[in-house]
């Protein structure tokens, strides 16, 4: 059996208009995901464009000063169709959840969204790192652009520096969350100019990550958009980690569990097993 699927996004994600929760559910049935949680963005980082163009499926608004912000969470829209997958997938465990982008800057409404959609999964992530236009530098405040824009300020190395900065505060903080989203974010968006990633340049700051996030309590990701580094896992257990989830990130059904095997092995190969039910965490051997 396939571990649980833990980050999965639906209709009701601002980035994901291929979603269908009901076609995701049918889909889990049909390959053997025992259970699966929809885990839609809450966003409430603005990014800055600088004339850099949006995809089209983007649901949101760029407003007087060109920063882009997702659409809003529709909850109860949400849950009411949660509950009618849960009627017609009666096999199927399905969990609500929310993806939340950087929440520990976001206290007050983050506690809010939690508060009023009893979500089950909350995932923690890193989408954003300061912008470094001096446009941005000259507002006064600390302003944000998307981790892949990035690339166009930084040196790649220092953009994966900085995500891995944040992520660890993020880790230190009290914001609510049980799991670390994707810890590897920006190599999705790695320059292949920049050549293969250099791991011995990274490792300080990726076990600085891993170690907040252990001491936190709090469980790693192991997100199949990209294949995770097995140095990574193996690094997590070292920091103490104690547990995994498995999540596909998948924005449309046929994505729902992608590269779930070889990640089970990875897992096993690094000193975590399968709990004791499908719909537990990974834990150490
Ligand atoms: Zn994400
Ligand atoms: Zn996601």
């Amino acid at each position: 059996m396939l571990p649980a699927d833990g980050h999965v996004h639906s209709q009701f994600s601002w980035d994901a208009p291929a979603g269908d929760m009901r076609a995701t559910c049918a889909r889990a049935v049909e390959v053997g995901v025992p259970a699966l949680a929809f885990t839609e963005h809450v966003d409430l980082t603005r990014w800055n464009l600088h004339g850099q163009p949006l995809p089209e499926r983007y649901s949101g608004h760029v407003d007087d000063h060109g920063a882009f912000l997702g659409d809003a969470l529709q909850v109860e829209a949400y849950l009411e169709e949660v509950e009618r997958c849960r009627e017609a997938f009666p096999g199927l465990r399905i969990w609500s959840g929310l993806e939340l982008s950087e929440p520990h800057w976001h206290p007050d409404p983050v506690a809010e969204l939690v508060r009023a959609t009893c979500a089950e999964r909350l995932v923690g992530s890193v989408h954003a790192l300061p912008d470094l236009h001096p446009d941005a530098a000259a507002s006064g405040r600390v302003e944000h652009v998307e981790t892949g824009h990035g690339y166009d300020q930084r040196h790649p190395v220092d953009v994966v520096r900085a995500y891995l900065t944040e992520v660890a505060a993020l880790a230190a903080s009290d914001a609510p969350f049980a799991v670390l989203a994707h810890i590897d974010y920006p190599l999705r968006t790695w320059p292949a100019s920049a050549g293969p990633i250099p791991w011995e340049a990274l490792e300080d700051d990726v076990r600085t990550a891993l170690s907040a996030l252990a001491t936190s309590g709090r469980a790693l990701e192991l997100n199949t958009r990209l294949p995770l580094e097995g140095r990574v896992l193996r690094w997590w257990h070292e920091a103490g980690g104690d547990a995994v989830a498995f999540g596909s990130d998948a924005h449309h059904p046929e994505a729902l569990a992608h590269g779930f095997r070889d990640a089970a092995a990875l897992a096993e190969a690094c000193g975590f097993r399968p709990g004791a039910t499908p719909f537990e965490l990974w834990g150490r051997a």
